[in-house]
């Protein structure tokens, strides 16, 4: 049998270390909310491949659509010749999408992927180049997505020059202290100090953030955002690569707020598992950039949009967005059971949804980044795959399959409890 270690010693030889690993126990096979390592042990899955797998590990219909079209056609490239799973996908997110205007769609591979695309299409419909995002967003690893994150370690070292015409507004933080006035106010302020907001594409958002610690921007929030766009010509980017498709209780978390964005971007647990990005926008936006100027070798490759409809389906059939929002209450109140029993350095607990988490602090109340290592470390060595993040990465983030059971839930946050417990 292969061992963890063995497998450990190998990939320190042969994997660069920047695609770090939170883990050193290495996956053999997985079912819904469960994964077993090489020797055989189990693991509670509360990180679902970070966000990807809201209808679990291997969902036997999204199995089923991927062998099926895998008997069928693995790749010809879209762009030489098509084939219908692609248009029925782009038909089916047109049609699930905030707002009834006209929509076309644009698939690909990575979330960052999309984030790159929904810029290029924002820049060619508007003319105009500089774009706007949010302290501690995260929207990539490629230079655009770079540019456009909110964090500079781990994410920004190095890395530079970035493309230009990026500016940063602070995202509201009641926690930290930033209202929604505080960052609306810091946003005009930077139209008036920084960029002409003539010259703004498009500003790019995360209804929740993801990476920056599930923090939900208010409504009236992106309201505003939605009146200021409107105002200066600037076009609204949602990224919900990280929030959508059930994670927030409905199937993106723009749809809490009733604003309806120019353009979307997504990933993730659109595919259940496998590799897909979309942009969804206005038919005339995405029309913007001519033929052959936008598309990937890969986008779009029909295993992945067969997963995709199956994964739509699975969301619609089984109820997932009523799911979501109990799987949510779930765990929110094991946190604060949690927090009233003793565990008092677990603070700002807090859910959009399924989209869950909590902060830890130290007795000074200061936000304690080492503890949220020490949890994960020991959770996952206790048979409970775990995630931090934040900007002060603090923050315990949920991210389990909807499709998990409240008992198979129940026994993840008791690993948790007394994981943090130990420490
Ligand atoms: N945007 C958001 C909101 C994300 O959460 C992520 C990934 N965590 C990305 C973009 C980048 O996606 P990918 O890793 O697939 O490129």
């Amino acid at each position: 049998m292969t061992t963890n270690q063995e497998m450990q010693a190998r990939r320190e030889a042969a994997v660069a270390r920047g695609a770090a690993n939170i883990t050193q126990f290495y996956a053999e096979k997985a079912s819904n909310a469960e994964v077993w390592d090489v020797e055989g042990n189990r693991y509670i899955d509360f990180a679902g491949g970070i966000g990807v797998l809201n209808v679990g590990h291997l969902h036997p219909k999204v199995v089923a659509a991927v062998e099926n079209q895998l008997h069928q056609l693995m790749h010809t490239c879209f762009h030489v010749m098509p084939y219908e799973p692609y248009v029925a996908l782009a038909e089916k997110l047109n049609s699930i999408t905030p707002g009834d205007h006209a929509k076309k769609t644009l698939l690909l591979n990575t979330g960052a992927e999309a984030v790159e695309n929904a810029v290029k299409v924002a820049r060619a419909a508007t003319g105009r180049s500089a774009v706007i995002a949010f302290n501690g967003a995260f929207h990539g690893r490629t230079m655009m997505g770079m540019a456009l994150t909110g964090k500079v370690a781990p994410y920004k070292v190095g890395f530079g020059p970035f493309p230009a015409e990026v500016y940063h507004a602070p995202y509201p933080n009641d926690y930290y202290g930033v209202s929604a006035q505080d960052s609306l106010a810091a946003l005009h302020g930077l139209l008036k100090t920084d960029v002409d907001p003539t010259r703004v594409a498009a500003i790019i958002i995360e209804p929740v953030q993801g990476e920056g610690g599930f923090y939900q921007a208010p409504a009236e929030f992106m309201q505003a955002i939605r009146e200021l766009c409107d105002e200066h010509g600037i076009l609204m980017i949602v990224d919900e690569v990280q929030s959508g498709f059930a994670r927030t209780g409905k199937m993106f978390a723009i749809e809490h707020t009733g604003v309806i964005p120019d353009l979307i971007t997504m990933a993730k647990s659109l595919a259940g598992g496998m590799t897909l990005s979309a942009l969804v926008g206005k038919a005339e936006l995405m029309d913007a950039p001519g033929p052959g100027s936008v598309g990937s070798t890969y986008g779009g490759s029909p295993m992945a949009c067969a997963a995709a409809l199956a994964t739509i389906e699975v969301i619609e059939e089984e109820g997932l967005l009523a799911r979501s929002q109990a799987v949510g209450e779930l765990i929110t109140s094991r946190f604060l059971a949690m927090k009233e029993n003793g565990l008092s350095c677990i603070g700002h607990i807090r859910a959009a949804g399924g989209m869950v988490a909590c902060e830890l602090f130290d007795t000074q109340g200061q936000p304690d980044a080492e503890k949220a290592r020490q949890l994960v470390a020991k959770a996952t060595a206790s048979g409970l795959l775990l995630l931090s993040c934040g900007t002060y990465g603090n923050t315990i983030r949920v991210l389990v399959p909807l499709t998990a059971s409240d008992a198979l839930i129940e026994e993840g946050l008791d690993i948790m409890e007394q994981s943090l417990r130990s420490l």
